[in-house]
């Protein structure tokens, strides 16, 4: 009797450290990933310590083939797309080729916003489990968290007829113009794909990305009738195009204001007699004298929404607003489009259960859906047209985008068993 309890007391503790639901090949995928953790954390800092701004060329090539070397052994077919003619570095592909289960991609991207002047380029530990690392989180973390999930089951031999597509963009941060080109290769691979799952930076265990809102650009160009400044308001002369953008913003700001995910934001404003602007620099010049009406003024901003026909039912009404002039102004208003939305639709609501069954049955907790409002977009909204999605599967940290970037070093061997149980998964489905 006494041994039968013990031999149940130990059967649970093993059902509660692993969930019910482990399969010997998925402990065997765990056991890898464990023994490969380490690997990984120096490859990680190998990648972090070579720059790759996005305006740095050559750097992103080189961590791109440092990751195609890793592919190469792991048997990938991989293929380097030059992205010279949209004036960016170019794209590594790595891809298996077969028919069992879903077909995935899986998207990262070698190109971090610290370029080569910047003071932030090595990676350099805070403490045993925090790394202080340019691009470490965003996302060479992710970058390396699909590599040794893939590892894990190439080792154990559970690759071989399943197609999967891995995509590292070299210009997430600022990508290449027309997006036809620099995001042509990805969506390509993704109508090819039935899944896509996205390694940009982790909300924590108990978060994913089922929806992130798209980003546009607009600008509003305003022409007034210039005068002295004594005959504004009066027939001939009308309201001066300063007071004619201000309607226009008021009207913006009381008009289309309100939608759940709806945002824009006006980011620069110059009017006067002549104004100049750099889109490039993001810079401009305002000449103008308080004795004129002002004979020209200029908005430029930006909109997020999380659907299409939120962005075009926020577009009308802002066009109704600047056609509604005042006295002697005219105004034009032109929009730029940018990242998609990636909507919360009911296929990546699907792949979000799947991976919170994962996540239990590893004992990590439940996965809930993170808000969409307050993630940025990412390249997995350029597919998330054609293809389920999920995104924020990557690494922890905090500061992206700072001089303060860190990456949880820690939590990388947990993250890199979900993945990697949750692809198996995928591909036996
Ligand atoms: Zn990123």
């Amino acid at each position: 009797m006494k041994q039968i309890l013990i031999t149940l007391i130990s059967f649970l503790l093993v059902v509660n450290t692993f969930g019910q639901k482990i399969t010997k090949t998925e402990k065997r995928i765990l056991k890898t990933v464990t023994i490969n953790s380490a690997a990984s954390i120096e490859f990680l800092k190998k990648v972090v310590n070579i720059n790759s701004g996005t305006m740095n060329p050559q750097g992103v090539k080189k961590v791109g083939m440092v990751f195609k070397e890793a592919y190469d052994e792991i048997g990938f077919s991989t293929n380097w797309i030059d992205m010279s003619e949209v004036n960016r570095s170019g794209h590594l592909f790595a891809e298996t080729n077969g028919n069992k289960g879903k077909k995935l991609l899986l998207i990262g991207h070698l190109d971090t916003v610290f370029e080569e002047d910047s003071p932030f380029q090595e990676f350099t530990m805070v403490n045993d489990s925090i790394a202080h690392a340019p691009g470490g989180n965003d996302m060479k973390g992710g970058n390396v968290i699909i590599l040794y999930a893939l590892k894990a089951l190439v080792d154990n031999g559970l690759l071989k007829k399943s197609q999967i597509i891995v995509a590292y963009t070299g210009d997430e941060e600022s990508a290449g113009k027309p997006l036809s080109i620099s995001r042509g290769d990805l969506i390509e691979a993704a109508k090819k794909s039935d899944i896509a799952l996205g390694f940009e930076t982790s909300t924590g265990f108990n978060y994913a990305t089922v929806a992130r809102r798209g980003s546009s650009g607009w600008k509003v160009e305003v022409t007034g009738k210039r005068a002295h400044s004594s005959g504004i308001f009066n027939e001939r002369v009308g309201a001066g195009a300063i007071f004619e953008l201000s309607r226009i913003m008021n009207e913006f700001y009381n008009e289309v204001r309100g939608e759940e995910y709806l945002t824009f934001n006006p980011g620069v404003i110059m009017g006067g007699t002549k104004v100049t602007f750099e889109s490039a620099l993001s810079k401009g010049t305002a000449f103008g004298k308080s004795n004129v009406v002002a004979q020209t003024a200029t908005v430029k901003g930006g909109l997020r929404f999380i659907s299409e026909k939120q962005k075009e039912n926020a577009r009308g009404k802002m066009k109704a607003i600047v056609t509604n002039n005042l006295p002697h102004t005219s105004a034009k208003i032109t929009f730029t489009d940018s990242y998609p939305a990636m909507g919360p639709t009911e296929g990546n609501n699907g792949l979000l259960k799947i991976l919170n069954q994962v996540s239990l049955d590893l004992g990590q907790g439940g996965v809930e859906a993170y808000d969409p409002g307050k993630r940025g977009a990412a390249d997995v909204s350029f597919v998330a047209a054609y293809v389920d999605c999920l995104d924020g599967l990557g690494t922890m940290g905090n500061g992206a985008h700072t001089p303060k970037e860190t990456v949880n070093l820690n939590t990388i061997e947990e993250l890199t068993k979900r993945t990697a149980i949750l692809i198996y998964r995928l591909i036996n489905q």
